[in-house]
């Protein structure tokens, strides 16, 4: 095959679920492909998605270059009024599930007739897009899934199907959700020794034996354990590995894994187009000057993700919380992270607490938020524990306080603070408590010794990465076998 000739590269098709935690790895693993081994990348987004890229970036956004160009299909959702509201994830799961595989197999089609690119020679599909692996064997075509989320992630909700037997799950009555029954210890699973069912991935919170998500993730694990197609995974063995023993041993997947993460780090040393973005919201770039001005490792950086909204009442705790820990913080408040008021609630005001933190404080409404922890000004990450957020607070050394919203961020919450050392967990919502913690991680004994920790897996993570002999560079390359059918 001649390299150099643009029709004869391979042509992967990248599709991630339309989330921004599903779309950011699966852009730097399409980088990846296209800058270092070669691809012709076609990325598929959502026509909604598709939409906030171009309002974020300009025609930039989605624009691509020659050999990495975006496409989109339909969700299947009727289009949002506010494009910037978080979409209904059961809503947004099931449509596309049901409406993805023609609209999928069409595009396939299209690019293949389209004559200005090489044929499609291989899928990498998330796993949330099942249609997309199922078109593409239907075609022939050598395909991986990326699971986006984590290892333990993967195990905690293997474990659903279990708990229902066992009459654990659905829970039964709300009051379990106050009363102590979320604590209790759940015996057996190999590399979680001693969690509770409240650290377990937050869709077993239901009465209803019906419940969409409940159903849904289980019937998606089945579907990787029955599946003959590799699973990526954005993890490193130096950390993860009991737990990917687990999921081969406990047969939860069949097929070769590749943990190829963590995916920042293996495109630290990757020129990446600046007409590549993958960011849904535009970013504020201010945040970098005003941390330019604050002692090293001062800042708690503050990010909720993309998904979680938070009550009035809950923004007050956590703001207090931050002024009174007298620590500086960066607070990334994107539209639609506070969701409605309770009755009678006394919400805090912006404006209030920017005031009440006498210029330590910055709010921004998104950010690069790499490039904010790699910052050294930032010592602390108060986190959601999403798994791109803890990925990437481990590859720059950054401890985080925790407090999970929902899925499997309660797993990973876990790991960090049981099994990593990386991690402090918020327990109840309280002013004092957020203080408490915020406190203890960035002056306390604890946070010096979660801050060598997370020193020793950035480390680890590196030398997974970035050496030539790395448990991750190695797995990425058997990946690039598998999608060239070698
Ligand atoms: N992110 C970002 N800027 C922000 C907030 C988030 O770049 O202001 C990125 C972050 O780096 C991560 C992703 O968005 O890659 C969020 O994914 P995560 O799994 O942490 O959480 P989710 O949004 O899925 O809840």
């Amino acid at each position: 095959m001649n390299e150099n000739n643009p029709m004869t590269k391979r042509h992967a098709v990248c599709i991630p679920y339309p989330a921004q935690g599903h779309v950011t790895p699966m852009l730097k693993l399409a980088k990846l492909l296209n800058a270092n081994h070669n691809f012709h990348i076609s990325f598929v987004n959502t026509h909604h998605n598709h939409r906030r890229l171009l309002r974020s970036h300009g025609p930039n956004g989605v624009s691509g270059l020659p050999s990495f160009r975006f496409h989109s299909i339909s969700d299947g959702l009727p289009a949002a009024d506010n494009p910037d509201a978080t979409q209904d994830i059961p809503a947004l799961c099931n449509s596309i599930n049901q409406k993805g595989s023609t609209a999928f197999r069409d595009l396939l089609s299209n690019l293949d007739f389209a004559g200005d690119a090489p044929p499609v020679s291989c899928v990498v599909a998330d796993a949330g897009m099942a249609f997309a692996v199922e078109v593409a064997e239907e075609l022939g075509l050598p395909v991986a899934r990326f699971w986006t989320a984590s290892a333990c992630g993967l195990l905690g909700y293997a474990q659903h199907e279990c708990l229902i037997q066992m009459g654990i799950i659905p829970l039964p009555d709300s009051s379990c959700l106050t009363n102590g029954y979320l604590d209790k210890v759940v015996e057996g699973i190999p590399s979680m020794e001693g969690i509770t069912l409240k650290h377990l991935p937050s869709f077993i919170r239901t009465t209803d034996i019906n419940d969409f998500m409940l159903n849904f993730i289980p019937h998606r694990v089945r579907t990787i354990s029955t599946s003959n197609c590799p699973l990526i995974l954005n993890t490193f063995e130096a950390l993860d590995d009991p737990t990917l023993q687990t999921l081969v041993a406990t047969n939860i997947t069949k097929t070769p894994v590749f943990p190829i993460g963590p995916l920042s780090l293996h495109l630290t040393k990757t020129p990446v187009h600046p007409k590549i973005r993958s960011n849904l919201l535009p970013e504020d770039p201010c945040c970098l000057p005003w941390l330019d001005t604050k002692p090293p490792g001062s800042v708690i950086y503050v990010n909720f993700g993309s998904v979680t909204v938070l009550t009035p009442n809950q923004v007050t705790e956590f703001a207090w919380g931050l002024v009174n820990s007298m620590q500086s913080f960066l607070w990334v408040i994107r539209p639609g992270l506070v969701g409605p008021g309770e009755p009678g609630s006394t919400a805090l005001t912006i404006q209030e607490l920017v005031d009440g933190a006498q210029g330590r404080g910055m709010l921004m409404s998104w950010c690069d938020q790499e490039k904010v922890l790699a910052h050294s000004s930032v010592g602390g990450f108060l986190t959601h524990c999403g798994w791109n957020s803890t990925i990437e607070a481990l590859s720059h050394g950054v401890p985080m306080v925790c407090w999970p919203f929902f899925a499997e961020q309660m797993t990973n919450c876990w790991f960090c603070c049981e099994k990593w050392g990386v991690g402090a967990e918020i327990g109840e919502l309280r002013i004092e408590e957020v203080e408490r913690v915020v406190r203890m991680v960035m002056e306390g004994d604890k946070g010096k010794e979660m801050k060598r920790k997370t020193g020793e897996w950035k480390k680890l993570a590196e030398d997974a990465t970035m050496n030539p002999n790395g448990s991750s560079y190695l797995n990425f390359n058997k990946l690039v076998n598998h999608l060239i059918g070698a």
